[in-house]
């Protein structure tokens, strides 16, 4: 498995989403806008915020994950299933660097939901 190749992957993917939480923030939080508004204006903005808010919850998770990836691969831990310990296979790596478990685990924890 090329780690340095991942982890490259792993960091641009990290600036990405940095840039992108930045941007949602201002959007969310400094909006220029006057607050005079009919009703109806005021109903598609609160859409519009929450759009803008759950693009920010996901932006956050999938950084949390990508840093996590990060500091694992740091501790030499990368690769390893976070639930049972084995190694994930590379393919699902290759397809999710950031993916915590192995295609077994994740099943387990998507049935039991
Ligand atoms: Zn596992």
């Amino acid at each position: 498995m090329d780690i340095k190749a991942i982890e490259q992957s792993l960091k641009q993917k990290r600036d990405e989403l940095l840039h992108r939480a930045e941007r949602l923030h201002r959007d969310v939080h400094h909006r220029e806008e006057p607050i005079e508004k009919d009703f109806a204006e005021q109903a598609v903005e609160l859409e519009n915020l929450e759009v803008l808010l759950e693009l920010d919850r996901e932006t956050r998770v999938e950084l949390k994950n990508v840093l996590e990836a990060l500091a694992r691969i740091e501790e030499d831990e990368y690769g390893n299933c976070q639930a049972c310990g084995e190694a994930i296979n590379v393919e699902r790596l290759k397809a999710l660097p950031y993916v915590q478990t192995c295609i077994r685990c994740a099943d387990a924890q998507e049935r039991s939901r």
